[in-house]
């Protein structure tokens, strides 16, 4: 018995639902019919009682059809029969809509929950590796007499992993302050040149890949932002290109100033986001396949802090395919007023 009940647990809710829908549907159809049915039986039961009549006042029996009376109850009919079916067709109608909205919620339900267990799985790895790397480092330092130039290899090792723990720490952080919009954007007056030179170059040099880059970059591009902030959407984007291209080309920086407009282009030759996937992957914890089958790293946080911090600073952000193959992300921001900027360059933005 409690094994009948344990295999009922695992009819998926969505079939459940369906079942009941139909038993809906089809109940619905049944009383339908069995009401047009009725109406059907009224209107040959009082054409009968007519005729009976007329057969007593010795008239024609034909002559019913012509009659006042027999117009009427077929008017009668053809309303109420009007009546029945519109009356069905509503209710499919009604069931459709209804069927489809429930369907759309489970589907955002499940989706969410697929996503958080995503999440889980990801920050628990992501935690658990550079910890294990430190840890490890530490550990060999300490137990062994070891050269110096093994000292330092496992000494930068540990550094790097350390700058990884943080800036996932950081990504969290932004993201939680992102959604209970309690972080403060302090715009100022920032050379997006010079910043994302210095972030590609501090990058190139931490991550384990050690990837080149191709700078086009024009000089002196400014724009009014938070510095972290802006700090966060290359460093995101940069870290993405070196993480989803795998076989080492260089990952193209290009920053462009057109129109009032500032566009920076982060081209990369990797596995590239599917049509399907483009607008997903902004979403917060979305990350493109399943936890237990990727390779790559991280939490599905970036793209979501990125697109929120570029929309906070009035910009917009999109990604289309590389040539022959890869990804360009583009972020288009305003150009910087500089009557707009005052002397702390300390000006709230929403
Ligand atoms: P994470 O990289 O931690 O998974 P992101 O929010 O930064 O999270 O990215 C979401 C998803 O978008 C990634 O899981 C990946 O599938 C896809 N993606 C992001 N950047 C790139 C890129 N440069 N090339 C291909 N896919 C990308």
């Amino acid at each position: 018995m409690s094994s009948f009940f344990q295999n009922f647990r695992k009819i998926p809710t969505i079939s459940v639902f369906y079942v009941l829908v139909m038993i809906i549907a089809l109940s619905f159809t049944v009383a339908s019919y069995m009401h047009y049915n009725t109406l059907t039986s009224n209107l040959n039961t009082q054409i009968k009682n007519l005729e009976n009549i007329y057969v007593e006042y010795k008239l024609p029996k034909e002559d019913v059809l012509n009659s006042s009376d027999y117009e009427r109850l077929q008017r009668d009919y053809n309303s109420q029969t009007l009546w029945v079916i519109g009356q069905y067709l509503v209710f499919l109608v009604i069931l459709g809509f209804g069927t489809y909205q429930v369907k759309a919620s489970l589907d955002r339900e499940m989706n969410l929950a697929r996503q958080q267990k995503n999440f889980m799985l990801s920050i628990t790895h992501e935690l658990k590796s550079p910890i294990a790397g430190i840890k490890l480092a530490m550990e060999t330092m300490l137990s062994r007499e070891l050269d110096a130039p093994k000292r330092k290899l496992l000494s930068s090792n540990a550094l790097k992993d350390s700058i990884r723990l943080h800036d996932l720490v950081n990504n969290i952080l932004m993201a939680a302050k992102i959604e209970d919009e309690s972080f403060e954007f302090k715009a100022s007056r920032q050379n997006l040149s010079s910043l994302t030179s210095e972030i590609a170059k501090k990058l190139q040099e931490t991550t384990q890949a050690n990837r080149a880059f191709t700078f086009d970059i024009k000089d002196k591009v400014f724009i009014e932002a938070d510095r972290m902030a802006i700090t966060s959407i290359v460093t995101n984007l940069i870290e993405n290109a070196i993480k989803y291209t795998e076989n080492g080309d260089a990952v193209i920086i290009r920053l462009r100033e057109e129109a009032n407009k500032v566009r920076l282009s982060i081209i990369d030759t990797g596995v590239g986001v599917a049509e399907h996937e483009k607008q997903n992957i902004f979403q917060k914890f979305y990350r493109v396949g399943d936890e237990e089958v990727r390779k790559t790293k991280g939490t599905g946080l970036g793209l979501f802090i990125v697109k929120q911090l570029v929309e906070r600073h009035k910009g917009t952000i999109g990604v289309g395919d590389n040539q022959p193959k890869g990804s360009i992300f583009t972020v288009v921001f305003p150009v910087a007023q500089l009557d707009k900027t005052d002397s702390s360059g300390a000006v709230m933005m929403g």
